[in-house]
């Protein structure tokens, strides 16, 4: 296998003994051999201990991703299949019947940093976020439809910043398999949605799935308004759980066009549903304006603060978005907030709120603490994993 070693700087060494899988290029001290991106390298340190094997990429600031602590392994298809084992079994137990839509692979999580892979129905999207899997994905196709039973396609959906960052272009397109369709229907806890594959995202997001389950058990007999619907996943739930009424607001018209499909596909008893396609700072504000208040209301903007330089003007954003938010719920009402924002802590998220309620002459009580669903796990050497955190609060 590879010949190429990458040696550290001195001192350098300790995250990435600690299971830490990335490495970035002021870390390094000196490459030996001549690896192209996407190579798999040998990680030493300064004095020549062997630290890890890793893909190896000098465009990306992220220089090195660690795959694999033992000397002795090579990191080949074998290795990557029983990774892809190891992640296809933590969902076989995690993941009901009546599920069909749920993360796969979850990169450094799953112990394959740059690869995410989703279950939509029959079908994988792939996202190769490093030069590293980009370089082997038929390879980790073919692995794929071998070890992931029932699968009849694989769709590759690679784009977004890391790309960018990884000097790797936006890719789109089915990678192996058959019956290509591109809209489809899955189930998540016995609702069913329309997924269309070349949505954004991956085109359902999964990690609310828990969320969305428990926030519908307050939804019987209460007005809803869900904002950032995108394809209305918490109102589906809520129209289903009996709600008095759905308000839904998105700002990109195919989201809205989505969410007003499935709540006609989640709704058993034909409750008022009204889809609004605006901005979401806006809408607040034009319902205040006309005194309407909900009984419940869930906030799930997209990541407002995408990295640390960001995190001030984030925070305030996001201040802003749940004061307006408390406004609109009703005295003792319920309101499920969100932030994807891996850079927000929980105690900053939490805080936020507090400072929100204060400036909307509200009390807030916090009933729980809410994260993204096991299907996307959280490496303990890794914190970054941990990126979707939520509070379930009861406004007074
Ligand atoms: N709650 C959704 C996921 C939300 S993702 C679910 O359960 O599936 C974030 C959504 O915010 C996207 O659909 C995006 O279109 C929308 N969005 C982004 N900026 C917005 C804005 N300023 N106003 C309203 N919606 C916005």
């Amino acid at each position: 296998m590879a010949q190429h070693q990458v040696f550290l700087r001195k001192g350098k060494e300790k995250l990435p003994f600690n299971r830490h899988p990335w490495v970035f290029s002021g870390a390094v001290e000196r490459i030996v051999g001549s690896p192209m991106a996407g190579e798999v390298v040998q990680v030493r340190t300064a004095d020549g201990r062997f630290v890890a094997w890793a893909h190896y990429n000098p465009t990306s600031k992220i220089i090195l991703r660690l795959l694999e602590w033992d000397e002795s392994m090579e990191v080949n298809d074998l290795w990557y299949a029983a990774k892809i084992q190891l992640a296809v079994e933590l969902r076989r137990q995690l993941i009901a019947a009546d599920t069909t839509a749920y993360r796969l692979i979850f990169s450094e999580a799953d112990f394959l940093p740059g690869l995410i892979v989703d279950r939509l129905g029959q079908y994988l999207v792939v996202q190769c976020l490093t030069s590293g899997f980009e370089g082997i994905k038929s390879r980790i196709t073919a692995l794929l439809l071998e070890h992931v039973p029932g699968i009849r396609g694989v769709y590759e959906k690679s784009d977004g910043d890391g790309r960018k960052m990884e000097g790797l272009p936006n890719r789109m397109g089915w990678l192996g398999g058959e019956g290509l369709e591109e809209d489809i229907e899955v189930l998540e806890n016995g609702c069913t949605f329309r997924v269309n594959l070349h949505d954004q995202k991956t085109g359902f997001y999964a990690d609310q799935r828990d969320n969305r389950a428990l926030v519908s058990g307050l939804a019987k007999g209460r007005h809803v308004l869900d904002m950032f619907c995108y394809s209305g996943g918490f109102s589906a739930y809520a129209a289903q759980a009996g709600a008095a009424g759905v308000t839904l607001c998105d700002s990109s018209v195919n989201a809205i066009t989505l969410a007003t499909q499935n709540l006609a596909l989640n709704n058993p008893t034909s409750i008022p549903v009204e889809c609004h396609q605006a901005d979401a700072f806006q809408f607040l504000r034009k319902l205040q304006a006309e005194q309407r208040t909900f009984e419940l209301v869930v906030l799930d903007p997209p990541k407002l603060v995408p990295n640390m330089h960001a995190l001030d003007r984030g925070l305030r954003a996001y201040k802003d978005l749940n004061l307006q938010a408390m406004k609109v719920v009703s005295a003792g009402g319920f309101l499920a907030t969100f932030s994807c924002s891996g850079a927000v802590s929980a105690e900053q998220f939490q805080q936020m709120v507090a400072f929100a309620a204060k400036d909307a002459g509200r009390e807030v009580q916090i009933i729980r603490l809410l994260f993204q669903a096991p299907d996307h796990p959280v490496r303990a050497s890794v914190p970054e994993t941990a990126y979707l955190k939520g509070l379930l609060l009861r406004v007074v």
